[in-house]
């Protein structure tokens, strides 16, 4: 337990999320001063009411910067993690980068044209990311630069939600409905949705669409009639003769037929996702997935043969149970298939999933997969992709990741998703 005393400033919340990287490194009771006094910051460390580590950094240098918060926050965060890493020995992947997308920092370095050496030395410096990650976010950066280059004014991306699934995964924090018990709503609300991309439509009668995307939920849980008449309305309403991009979020296998999957080609969706998340038959039965290991196979195969070029799988790292073995063994399943991007996230246990829930109620009797273990999984990842030939080219991080890590968005060159992209970097308007 770390009890924070803050003066000088009002980063309590900023402070709080460094701490929380710590937490469960720390068997001890510590308290803990994070003091502003312009332009330094710093961090004091008590264990009872003996000082044990100090850290201090002045962050302004002209009068402008001391106007700037986030400068000051920056230092504040800078000095707790360095107490805090010194007590505990432990070094975070990510440092002390808590909310801001990495990706946007490399961006800024980019404006003032420093070199690779140059910004991984400034993220090793302010925020100690670790190298590897500097790599990785670097990396991501530059192929996000050139998808973003293409931008122009008139475009804009488009985004259709569809929050029904058949059945509700434990880890889902998403807005999505399991069609057993919402499924009667399923109607009703694509004549609303239809009503309101009729709407978007005419207001935006003039902007180019650069990409569009149909996510959810889970899209393909709507039946085939559904499903046509909804991407015939959207192809009625919009003009898609300049899209470079129409992604559908298949998702789940149980909801994919070849009748769908041949009106989405006949429609003209470029990519969609198959998102297996594991391989593991006894995986997919513990998180709430009504379908086998081989369905994810038959349904790819399917796809394929009915002309779907660009296909994403996803997986997800730490799902309960998994080993390193497990997740070796689902890159190599999903290896076989070949798909053009492969995105890979770490288990976040969100607030609203019903995998929180079950953890609260074990009393700790649930093991998550600890740091270490998910740090193993990542390279056994980032190795099968060259290997595969599939570069990252978009990252994301959330809270309550476990290990503090990443989402990344692997493509073979080329086949990079403009959605993603776009959505994460916010420099296209985006319709929703
Ligand atoms: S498929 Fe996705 S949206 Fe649907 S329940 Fe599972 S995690 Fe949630």
């Amino acid at each position: 337990m770390i009890e924070l005393k803050c003066v000088g400033h009002l980063a309590e919340y900023e402070i709080t999320n460094v701490i929380n990287l710590f937490e469960p490194y720390t068997n001890k009771d510590y308290k803990l001063e994070a003091i502003f006094d312009s332009p330094v910051a710093t961090a004091i460390l008590f264990e009872g009411d003996k000082e044990i580590f100090r850290a201090a950094f002045t962050v302004t240098v002209t009068e402008d910067e001391l106007k700037n918060k986030k400068i000051m926050k920056q230092g504040l965060k800078k000095a707790v993690y360095k107490v805090l890493n010194l007590a505990t020995g432990k070094e975070m992947p990510w440092g002390s980068l808590t909310g801001i997308r990495p990706t946007k920092l490399v961006h800024e370095q980019f404006k003032h044209n420093r070199s690779d050496e140059e910004i991984a030395r400034y993220m090793q410096e302010e925020y100690f990311v670790t190298s590897g990650k500097c790599d990785m976010m670097i990396k991501v950066a530059k192929a996000e630069r050139e998808i973003l280059a293409k931008n122009k004014p008139e475009e804009v991306s488009l985004y259709i939600g569809i929050p029904f699934c058949p059945t509700r995964c434990v880890y889902c924090s998403f807005t999505a409905y399991s069609l057993k018990v919402k499924g009667n709503l399923v109607d009703a609300y694509l004549e609303a949705l239809c009503k309101e991309i009729t709407a978007v439509a005419q207001m935006k009668k003039d902007a180019t669409i650069r990409s569009l995307y149909i996510g959810g939920g889970t899209p393909t849980s709507l039946n085939e009639q559904q499903l046509e008449c909804l991407l015939k309305h959207v192809a009625a309403s919009f003009d898609l003769s300049q899209i470079e991009e129409y992604t559908i979020e298949a998702g789940r296998p149980d909801t994919i037929t070849k009748d769908k999957l041949r009106i989405m080609k006949e429609q003209g969706v470029s990519r969609i996702s198959i998102n297996p998340q594991s391989m593991r038959q006894k995986t997919l039965d513990v998180i709430g997935r009504a379908h086998s290991a081989e369905d994810i196979k038959r349904v790819f195969n399917e796809a394929r043969e009915l002309g779907h070029t660009e296909i994403n799988m996803d997986m997800i790292l730490g799902l309960p149970g998994e080993t390193v073995e497990d997740v070796a063994y689902t890159l190599e399943e999903l290896g076989k298939l070949g798909p053009e991007n492969i995105t890979v996230h770490t288990m976040a246990i969100k607030r609203a999933s019903r995998l929180r829930e079950e953890l609260r109620e074990s009393e700790g009797n649930v093991i998550l997969t600890q740091g270490e273990v998910i740090q193993q999984m990542l390279n056994l990842c980032e190795e099968k992709m060259v290997q595969l030939g599939l570069e990252p080219y978009y990252m994301y991080r959330q809270k309550n990741m476990l290990g503090n890590f990443e989402n990344v968005g692997y493509a073979k060159p080329g086949t990079e998703c403009v959605y993603n992209i776009e959505i994460m970097e916010e420099k296209q308007s985006i319709m929703l």
